[in-house]
């Protein structure tokens, strides 16, 4: 079944008349075509009765003719500057009680939807999508290793940024360089957080200079030209950092093995989340993990399972998602370790391998 048919059945199973989808992760997982998110709609309307098409601005048509969703059977509808394409969409829809928008529909977009298909619910796609998109297939599953093996090629080359007297933003342009060599076709984000940035869970970059005998944080990822996208931090320093540290970096390991050692299918997802909590927490470390354990990944760094309390959904084979618990003492320094993990029906699989002690340079 393609993935235009399981999400039409999905739809269909949870009682949508249609689904819109404008450009961003839920076309794309749809249909392959990387649209651009732009103000003229793009939109792809997949009824639960009748035809789908794709509502697509004139000069945009050339780039979806070249994409995947040229082979999908899908008619598409071209519209003019002049035009009003959610008149068109409301008029070939007609009444319908209930449609699902892409999760990352712009509001100017999901408002014009409402007046063109009066009296029709709207909810969010996601809550149809995510089944499907949550269960990565064979073909996700490589894709993912093949983003973790190219992220874990630029770890490997960060020993070799990291000089005391650089700053962290020198040290970031050459890991941005690394993660497009590596085979990402965009970075999506580069986190070097040394000394007391590095207890800023989403520092990024500043012009901090490094210096010796503290830990530095290196969380990065990117997106690879397929759509998948990795996500990997591993912390380093330049000497030996203070006794202090390596006391909560040696509880952090021990945390993040345990949650990597709790995945296998039907755990619920919060339970990865207190397998990590649990050993920070007794160790008296509890207040200073101050963030959910991960997130799952695809063709999205965040989105769907959240490995965090109160999320009971059980773990299936497919699921892909990050474990990466923290320890941050504030004004001081911090520490996180994060791989990507692929729930199987033995466990959980890493496709990330970088050694996860302490990097001392
Ligand atoms: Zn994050
Ligand atoms: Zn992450
Ligand atoms: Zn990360």
């Amino acid at each position: 079944m393609t993935r235009l048919e399981a999400a039409r059945e999905a739809a269909a199973a949870a009682g949508l008349d249609a689904l819109l989808l404008t450009p961003g992760p839920d076309l794309r997982y749809v249909t392959g075509y990387e649209a651009l998110p732009l103000e003229r709609l793009t939109c792809l309307v997949l009824p639960v009765v009748g035809e789908a098409f794709l509502m697509v601005p004139r000069l945009e048509l050339p780039a979806a003719e070249h994409s995947p969703a040229s082979r999908l059977g899908v008619e598409f509808v071209p519209w003019d500057e002049t035009d009003d394409p959610y008149a068109v969409v409301g008029g070939r829809l007609g009444a319908v009680g209930k449609v699902g928008l892409a999760d990352r529909m712009w509001a100017m977009q999901s408002l014009r939807l409402r007046d063109a298909v009066p009296g029709a619910e709207q909810v969010l796609a996601g809550t149809v999508l995510r089944g499907l998109r949550m269960r990565k297939s064979p073909a996700e599953v490589a894709a993912l290793r093949e983003a973790g093996a190219a992220i874990d090629a630029v770890h490997a080359q960060v020993p070799g940024f990291l000089r005391a007297g650089r700053t962290e933003r020198e040290i970031g342009r050459d890991i941005a360089e690394a993660i497009i060599a590596a085979g990402h076709s965009t970075v999506d984000f580069v986190i070097v957080g040394s000394g007391p940035n590095g207890a800023s869970p989403h520092h990024e970059l500043s012009d901090r200079i490094v210096s010796e005998r503290e830990p530095i944080v290196v969380d990065i990822g990117g997106q690879m030209p397929d759509g998948y996208c990795s996500d990997s931090t591993r912390v380093y320093a330049i000497g030996e950092p203070p006794e202090g540290f390596l006391k909560y970096y040696e509880v952090l390991r021990h945390a993040q093995q345990a949650a990597c050692d709790a995945v296998r299918p039907g755990v619920p997802c919060e339970a990865i989340d207190a397998a990590a909590r649990d050993v920070i927490a007794a160790e008296g470390y509890g207040d200073y993990f101050i963030h959910r354990t991960g997130h799952g990944i695809g063709l999205e760094t965040h989105e769907e399972p959240y490995i965090v309390a109160g999320n009971a959904e059980p773990m299936a084979p497919g699921f892909a998602f990050s474990v990466e618990p923290g320890i941050y003492l504030p004004g001081a320094h911090g520490a996180r370790i994060e791989d990507i993990l692929i729930c199987t029906e033995e466990g959980g699989e890493r496709v990330n391998h970088r050694t996860r002690e302490l990097v001392v340079v």
